[in-house]
């Protein structure tokens, strides 16, 4: 199995867990942009955003319905930032769907 986030869920990889359950994984970046830095994937190999259908997005649902709460257990206070790159001009460089929880600091007005 070559994608790297398929490889971290399955315990091939070493990651920092920050929540599990069935269905989602969550985990600290291994390179972080801001004090508290957590990728949050779906189990399921989605490539990105784009990978995104109706028969699908019932993870991303769940996903989100999970981000307020694996927010406040990392500590995060005062707001965080939900990121996901999708593609080359994006800079996408693991190509399975993840969503990037940014907080604990007060972050950049700009978005690009
Ligand atoms: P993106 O550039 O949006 O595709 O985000 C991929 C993210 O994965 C980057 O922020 C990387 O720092 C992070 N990353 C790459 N390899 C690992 C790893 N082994 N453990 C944790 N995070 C990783």
């Amino acid at each position: 199995m070559s994608c790297l986030f398929c490889r971290i869920i399955n315990g091939e990889i070493p990651s920092k867990k920050a929540f599990e359950n069935e269905n989602i994984y969550a985990f600290y970046d291994i390179a972080p942009q801001a004090p508290v830095h957590i990728l949050v994937i779906p189990k399921m190999h989605i490539e990105s955003v784009d990978g995104i259908t109706s028969e699908n997005s019932r993870i991303v649902a769940e996903i989100f319905e999970n981000v307020p709460k694996i927010a406040k257990e990392a500590g995060i206070e005062n707001g965080y930032r939900v990121i996901s790159n999708c593609g080359d001009d994006a800079c996408q460089s693991v190509h399975h769907l993840h969503f990037h929880i940014l907080g604990g600091a007060q972050l950049s007005d700009k978005m690009a």
